[in-house]
């Protein structure tokens, strides 16, 4: 049902826009054939197809059938009340059908194209192109329609129809078509109408005087008052202004007024022809100003909305934008000024150099001198005077760009952002940076950072000196690059320790300009906050001089400090291994236990400091008189241990302790000229294979020094 009620809607729609139209298209008809009737009986001006042609192209082209149909029954009313019901009425409304059909069915589509400026002209060229030659087919078909009939040659039928019928679609069409995409603003936008009539008022005033009354001869002058209504109103005033021009100046035409009307020694057909001309030259000399003029209003309106959305671009954006001509004039500054510096637009509207950072500023007009000079953009980093009196960092872009008068110096557009945050943030960054760098420039250790692929990246002032390398010689090099490849292989598993993010630390000995030195390494993983691993931090001790203390402790611990021989820590490891050794090579081995004779009596009568002297010198004449494969050592007190290995019998033993105490007979020295003697008794305990353990030996050669005493002192008892 609604289907129904909607098709019998757009039935009874369609019916009345094409009942609507044959009005038009008959009153125009009638008005052509009454008022413009030409020499050759036919219209000198034709707006019929053209209104019809104008009404398709601002239709959808369903409505197109409608509106012929509509038009077809105008056109042959208006031809049979002239050539009378017949054949030729048919053939005529027939040919005026055509030209609409052609002309839409070429344009269509294309005109609202007519607001890009850059398609008229071959929509122009389209539109002539399709009316010159439906006109001259519509001429054919009439000229066939009305041959036979008395009065006119078919050429002189041809042209009047041609002429009349091209004018008529150029102008009528054109203001159809516009006046279907104004819709009333045909007649101006509301508050203009007035000023509008009034120029239409003016145009037909003019009209009146020179085809009316008479009063100017010259037929052209009606341009002005047509120029000034196009230029003001674009194609509206040239659509209404042409159209009126036309049928005022083509009725009082053919009702016998007007300049052209009156050239008495022109035939009527000449007559006609220039009335044409002077009809289709309104329409060649305002339309170009139409469609220059609808092309710039479309430009500067499109420059306007470009120019407002970027301009709100720049009144919406946090950065400062600010455009100055060459004399620092502003032209622009956007509202983020006020956010970003607390000072309001009019505060900034002049140069002023004096917010600038005294330090910054001579820098700051350098570089936009440079870029004045130069031209292209630059980027400034400098300090601005808040209004609340602290300073901000801004980085910003200058650019040159055209200025408003290309004859004077180019403007500068800058956009600068708030960088302080940024900025303290590197201060504080360098700050760290400097202070690390003097930490350890200070620090007495090799300090260096190395990436992950091996590659020295940092190396302290330390390492410079105490590697004897440039920086240069070791950052960007390869670990392999810069030590020799025996300690790489030596480094390398730690390295790779390093990498793989365990923090290890290890003692390495490097030859360096000749001198071995030892270092206690420690490599720490350098690793980001992803909890990767971006290469190792090496920290190195130069441990050289604690290794030396290190063994001079140790030879501290196993000797003497009296005398300087072996102590009994040493004695008694020596003496174990001995006894191993014996053990497995089945060598016999000797203890020989030395005590010195009544030596208190040496420290009563000569003080505890000779007493010292004659120990010393009682361990020298022992080591003297043993083989450097020989130990003695000091037990304590008077006490003293010789082991020896490499002897083959107890003979060799007996024999060694004689020369022993044969070397004691020489008198010691105590002091400048006093000195004494001393002897030793000595007990020897030798053992061979299968040898006691050390305490076993030890006690066997006490036991017979205690004999030697017993048995007198200054003798040796072997052990039983
Ligand atoms: P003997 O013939 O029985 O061995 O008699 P002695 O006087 O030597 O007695 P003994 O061996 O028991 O005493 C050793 C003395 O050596 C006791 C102590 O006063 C002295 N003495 C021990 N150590 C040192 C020392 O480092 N320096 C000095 N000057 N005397 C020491
Ligand atoms: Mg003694």
């Amino acid at each position: 049902m609604q289907r129904a009620d909607s098709r019998t809607g757009g039935l009874i729609e369609n019916v009345g826009r094409a009942a609507v139209l044959a009005l038009a298209v008959a009153a125009a008809s009638w008005w052509a054939m009454r008022y413009a009737r030409g020499p050759a009986g036919l219209s000198m001006l034709w707006p019929g197809s053209g209104i019809v042609c104008g009404v398709m192209l601002v239709s959808a082209r369903a409505r197109w059938i409608w509106y012929l149909t509509g038009a077809f029954v105008a056109f042959a009313g208006v031809n049979a009340l002239h050539n009378g019901l017949g054949g030729a009425s048919v053939l005529l409304s027939l040919a005026d059908v055509i030209e609409p059909t052609i002309v839409a069915w070429a344009v269509a589509g294309k005109v609202n194209d007519f607001a890009d400026l850059s398609r008229v002209p071959s929509i122009s060229v389209r539109a002539s192109a399709a009316t010159l030659a439906a006109c001259a087919l519509s001429a054919a078909v009439a000229v066939v329609a009305l041959h036979g009939l008395p009065g006119f040659a078919d050429t002189d039928r041809f042209a009047a129809w041609f002429a009349s019928h091209v004018l008529g679609i150029v102008i009528f069409a054109t203001l159809t078509v516009v006046a279907g995409l104004l819709g009333r603003n045909l007649f101006g936008v509301p508050g203009q109408r007035l000023a509008f009539f009034a120029e239409l008022v003016l145009l037909a005033a003019t009209c009146w005087l020179v085809f009316r009354t008479g009063l100017f001869p010259f037929p052209y002058i009606v341009f002005l008052p047509l120029l000034l209504v196009t230029f003001r109103r674009k194609f509206a005033g040239f659509a209404l202004g042409t159209s009126l021009v036309a049928v005022f100046a083509m009725t009082a035409h053919a009702s016998g007024y007007g300049p052209i009307a009156n050239l008495a020694h022109f035939g009527e057909a000449w007559r006609a022809l220039a009335m044409q001309v002077f009809v289709a030259s309104t329409c060649l000399f305002t339309l170009p100003v139409a469609i220059v003029l609808t092309g710039r209003a479309a430009l500067v309106k499109r420059l306007a909305t470009s120019e407002r959305e970027y301009r709100m671009l720049a009144d919406y954006s946090r950065d400062l934008v600010i455009r100055f001509d060459a004399n620092g004039m502003r032209r622009y500054i956007s509202p983020s000024a006020h956010e970003m510096l607390g000072w309001s637009r009019d505060d900034l509207a002049m140069e002023r150099w004096d917010l600038v950072h005294a330090d910054d500023r001579p820098r700051l007009q350098q570089e936009l001198a440079q870029l004045h000079a130069r031209g292209g953009s630059t980027t400034v980093l400098y300090r601005v005077l808040r209004k609340d009196g602290r300073y901000v960092w801004i980085e910003a872009n200058a650019s040159l760009i055209p200025g408003a008068d290309a004859r004077f110096a180019p403007d500068v557009v800058y956009s600068g952002r708030d960088v302080t945050t940024r900025v303290i943030a590197e201060k504080a960054l360098r700050n760290n940076e400097r202070r690390l760098r003097a930490i350890t420039a200070n620090v007495p250790a090799i300090v260096l950072h190395v990436d992950k692929d091996e590659r020295y990246t940092f190396c302290n002032a330390y390492a410079v000196r105490d590697l004897g390398l440039e920086e240069s010689a070791m950052l960007g090099k390869h670990i392999a690059e810069v030590v020799d490849a025996t300690d790489y292989l030596e480094i390398r598993p730690y390295v790779q320790a390093a990498l793989g993010g365990r923090q290890v630390s290890f003692e390495i000995e490097r030859v360096l300009r000749g001198h071995t030195r030892h270092y206690q390494s420690t490599y720490v993983p350098d690793v980001d906050e992803d909890g990767a691993v971006n290469g190792f931090y090496a920290v190195s001790f130069d441990i050289t001089e604690l290794k030396k203390a290190q063994r001079e402790l140790l030879r501290l611990v196993r000797h003497d400090s009296l005398t300087g021989v072996a102590n009994r820590l040493r004695f008694v490891e020596r003496l174990e291994l001995a006894v191993a050794r014996s053990r497995r090579s089945h060598r016999p081995v000797a203890l020989l236990y030395l005590d010195i004779d009544h030596f208190k009596q040496v420290n009563d009568t000569f003080g505890h400091a000779a007493g010292d002297a004659v120990l010393r010198e009682f361990a020298r004449r022992l080591s003297a008189h043993v083989r450097d494969v020989d130990l003695v050592a000091r037990l304590g007190g008077d006490e003293f241990v010789i082991v020896l290995e490499q002897i083959e019998s107890v003979a060799d033993a007996q024999a060694i302790a004689d020369k022993l105490l044969e070397c004691m007979r020489e008198p010691f020295a105590l002091g400048q000229d006093a000195n004494t003697t001393v002897s030793a008794s000595v007990g020897i305990a030798f053992a061979t294979h299968p040898v006691d353990d050390p305490e076993t030996l030890l006690q066997k050669a006490d036991a017979a020094l205690y004999e030697a005493k017993r048995a007198g002192r200054n003798v040796w008892r072997m052990a039983g």
